[in-house]
């Protein structure tokens, strides 16, 4: 792995989409909610003007901006009105893609996930329980810290699938909440290799930047796999978690330096 720094305009020739996730890498990490009874409260973070600003520069330069998320379309919408304009939403873990208001859908969910929101209804009452953030193809519960209880219904859920379905379920702990979808369909990874797809380009011609462990498929589906936090994902190149810039703005202003 080298440092982002020492990336070449040779090693980015054949690259013309830049994807980018989201908490931790074009945002600071962290999610604000509060579910009281039926109410959730939930904060916005809004992209900063410098991240703006690259990305506009970046989709000057010609290449293809995508922004791929566990988060929903609509959070989406809001952290990053400001680049609507030159950047595609790949949202919920692969689940869909918006592009210039047409939403391309890369897989369904309903019969894998039927029923798992009623039986995760027993862990509202837990202390460590923070709230559902409202989603629509995946589930995503946010807690301040781990509730053993979480990963064991999903299991006997999966379990109960696994009899009719091809594939059972993944519940994976991020630090902040749990992340519940479709094992090996409903990654990051599937939204990239289907956006690929959409827009008729190929593998090589994609570099991907993530920090966390639903990242790790994404990174496996690009190109250049550029990972902000080398204690939860590998990649060809790394920028340092612990510096004072988002890993975003540290690995644009590399990209941008490079004669294309
Ligand atoms: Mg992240």
């Amino acid at each position: 792995m080298k440092p982002i720094e020492e990336i070449t305009s040779e090693d980015l020739k054949d690259t013309r989409l830049l994807v980018f996730d989201v908490d931790g890498v074009l945002v600071p990490r962290g999610t604000k909610i509060k579910q009281e009874g039926r109410t959730i409260t939930l904060e916005t973070k809004i992209i900063a003007d410098e991240q703006i600003e690259q990305l506009r520069k970046l989709k000057e330069k010609g290449f293809y901006i995508n922004i791929n998320s566990g988060r929903s379309l609509f959070m989406l919408q809001n952290m990053f009105r400001a680049v609507l304009g030159y950047a595609s939403l790949t949202y919920e873990n692969g689940s869909a893609t918006w592009n210039e208001g047409n939403i391309v859908q890369h897989v369904n969910s309903f019969k894998y996930l039927k029923g798992l929101n009623d039986k995760l209804e027993t862990v509202t009452k837990h202390p460590h329980f923070r709230g559902f953030e409202p989603k629509e193809f995946i589930i995503t519960i946010h807690c301040e810290d781990e509730i053993p209880q979480i990963p064991s219904i999903v299991q006997e859920h999966s379990n109960s699938i696994m009899d009719s379905y091809e594939h059972g379920l993944y519940c994976i702990w991020n630090g902040e909440a749990y992340d519940i979808g479709v094992k090996g369909v409903q990654t990051k990874g599937i939204g990239l290799r289907s956006l690929i797809e959409y827009l008729r380009l190929e593998k090589k011609n994609s570099l991907a930047i993530g920090d966390n462990l639903n990242d790790i498929e994404l990174l496996s589906q690009a190109g250049i796999a550029v990972t902000a936090d080398r204690s939860r994902v590998t990649g060809d190149f790394y920028v340092p978690l612990s510096g004072k810039r988002l890993p975003a703005a540290i690995m644009s202003d590399c990209i941008l330096a490079k004669k294309l």
